[in-house]
């Protein structure tokens, strides 16, 4: 008899894997290698930024009440008592009309409080005249103008990004406490796969989605272990995934959930004793995801049809190890978007196409179905269209997940 199996709303699909999540603690790494990472510890400012008062053009540092009165028919004359470049400081004090010629990123000297830029003087034998006057500060890039000492920068759980690395470096913190990542194995079972090397033979196909895992886990900044590929054979399976849940913190297999006479994971989480989470999602494709938890290890387990396995990775997969590796935006961001062409399947479940999403108007991305391999490749986006409705016009406004953005969103939106 086959097995009836309720489906779940995605949006609660997806609540319930990240509510399973948790942060596996932190670790120190140096500065070069915190891209891409998630901070576990807020960084604070250990000194003012700029550090002190700067120039921020080439030109000439005045004391201000100098210019006072200064007009194209009274120019007024500066002498030129010094030459500094940025990293050098002036020992000279200014007096009263004289100048620094000073270059940008130099600091101030400590009488001047305004810089005139080159083109707004005219160079004499001995310094330079000039035909305005200037404010206190004009022109003077401040201590502290951009932050202050000690104040909080960033929070702990942000994501690091070449900014963040900028501001570490601005602070002096050549190692920072970062969320540690988690392990994650990827097992692809089905006795029809070859591997990549592989000459095609009859039946038989090559394994795509363990390579495609692996660059999905890549963009998202992790490695994996690769327990390569098992037959369906429940045996050789239950072994592998065993050993396979037992050294990672989530193994993600693909194939195998479905109710086919060959599909054996179901057998293998419930001689795992694992508990699974759900293993039927209201959406195509992969309506057969199954997620499942075995001693505090992530059971992910992915349709292996080409396009639901990635779907499955990019609803279920990603977020969870989002939260894992500490971050706080979990979720792929979510636009509107107008669709280029009619889409006019009926979506008795909630529909994820692969699509392309220029900015304005969103078109899938090829052939449809949940066994394609070119429409993965040629998105950039997923359409999502809500279970319940009869298919979908050029012009529609529709609902567009973006992939592949560094960071994600703070909310699942849909
Ligand atoms: P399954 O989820 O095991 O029922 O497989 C569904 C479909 O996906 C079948 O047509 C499989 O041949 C195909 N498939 C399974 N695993 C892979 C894989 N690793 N790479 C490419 N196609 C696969
Ligand atoms: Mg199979």
């Amino acid at each position: 008899m086959v097995e009836k199996r309720t489906p779940l709303p995605v949006a609660e699909a997806v609540k319930k894997v990240v509510a399973q999540a948790f942060s596996i603690g932190a670790e120190t790494v140096d500065l070069e290698e915190s891209y891409g990472r998630i901070l576990a510890e807020p960084i604070i400012a250990s000194s003012d930024v700029p550090p002190f008062d700067r120039s921020p053009y080439d030109g000439f540092a005045i004391r201000s009440i100098d210019s006072v009165g200064a007009t194209g028919d009274n120019r007024i004359a500066f002498k030129v008592i010094d030459h500094i470049g940025a990293g050098e400081v002036s020992s000279k004090k200014l007096q009263a009309f004289e100048a620094v010629r000073i270059m940008t990123g130099a600091q101030l000297p400590k009488e001047a409080d305004a810089v005139v830029m080159f083109e707004q003087t005219q160079e004499t034998g001995e310094g330079i005249t000039i035909r305005k006057p200037f404010l206190p500060l004009e022109n003077v890039s401040l201590q502290g103008e951009d932050l202050r000492k000690d104040e909080v920068v960033i929070e702990s759980g942000s994501f690091i990004n070449p900014g963040t690395i900028a501001l570490l470096a601005t602070f002096g913190y050549s190692q920072i406490l970062v969320a540690k990542q988690p392990t994650v194995g990827i097992l692809s079972t089905g006795t029809e796969l070859l591997a990549v090397e592989d000459d095609l033979v009859p039946g038989k196909i090559r394994n795509s989605n363990g390579p495609m895992i692996v660059a999905q886990l890549k963009r998202m900044g992790l490695h994996c272990k690769m327990y390569g590929m098992s037959i369906d054979n429940l045996d050789e399976s239950y072994r592998v995934v065993k050993k396979a849940a037992e050294e990672t913190d989530c193994l993600i297999t693909t194939g195998g959930v479905s109710v086919g006479d060959f599909d054996f994971l179901p057998a293998i989480y419930e001689k795992l004793g694992a508990q699974v989470l759900f293993n039927k999602v209201a959406m195509r494709p992969g309506s057969v995801t199954t997620v499942a938890v075995a001693n505090g290890r992530f059971l992910f387990g992915l349709s292996g049809n080409p396009s639901a396995c990635f779907t499955g990775f990019e609803l279920f997969a990603r977020p969870a190890l989002l939260k894992m590796m500490g971050a706080q935006k979990l979720y792929m961001p979510h636009t509107k978007a107008v669709l280029g062409e009619d889409f006019k399947k009926a979506n008795p479940f909630t529909r994820f196409i692969r699509a392309i999403y220029d900015g304005k108007t969103v078109s899938p991305a090829g052939f449809n179905k949940s066994n394609a391999v070119s429409s993965i490749a040629r998105g950039n986006a997923l359409i999502v269209l809500p279970g319940g409705s009869r298919g979908y016009q050029i012009g529609d406004t529709v609902d567009v997940l973006l992939l592949g953005s560094e960071e994600g969103a703070a909310r699942w939106q849909l």
